[in-house]
């Protein structure tokens, strides 16, 4: 016996919405396949779409520009990383070589942290913006 039946609740991927989200089944394919399904939130009619195969996401570690993330403000990242960051914070030069990881202490824009290199600069993402700055001058 499928536990699936038109009417009954199931957990489908909403394109419209796109979430996996509550559906009601609206026709069956055969008796263990889902055919349509009808979101209870938008009430589109779609077919059923597996969730596990519509939601995963690659979490990106990277947070150099471009690769930001968008769910986060830079002041929410910045805040998460001087959190994890240790170590002192080193006064920023352009003599000083960098590595990520490192906090960096700058006149200008304060306490950031060094996010990557990039073409040999330093990608820093301090409270209000990331800044590219040169570095092992
Ligand atoms: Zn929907």
């Amino acid at each position: 016996m499928s536990k699936y039946a038109a009417g009954k609740e199931v957990i489908s991927y909403c394109g419209k919405c796109k979430l996996a989200l509550s559906h009601t089944i609206v026709s069956m394919k055969d008796p263990s396949t889902i055919g349509k399904v009808e979101c209870r939130t938008c009430k589109a009619t779609h077919a059923y779409k597996d969730p596990s195969t519509k939601t995963k996401k690659v979490k990106s570690r990277s947070m150099i520009p471009g690769g930001k993330s968008k769910s986060m403000s830079v002041n929410d990242l910045w805040t998460e990383e001087i959190g994890k960051a240790q170590g002192k914070p080193i006064t920023y030069s352009i003599r000083h070589t960098f590595s990520a990881g490192d906090m960096v202490d700058h006149k200008s824009f304060g306490l950031g942290i060094v996010q990557g290199i990039v073409d040999g600069k330093i990608e820093v993402l301090f409270q209000h913006d990331i800044k590219t700055l040169v570095h092992d001058k």
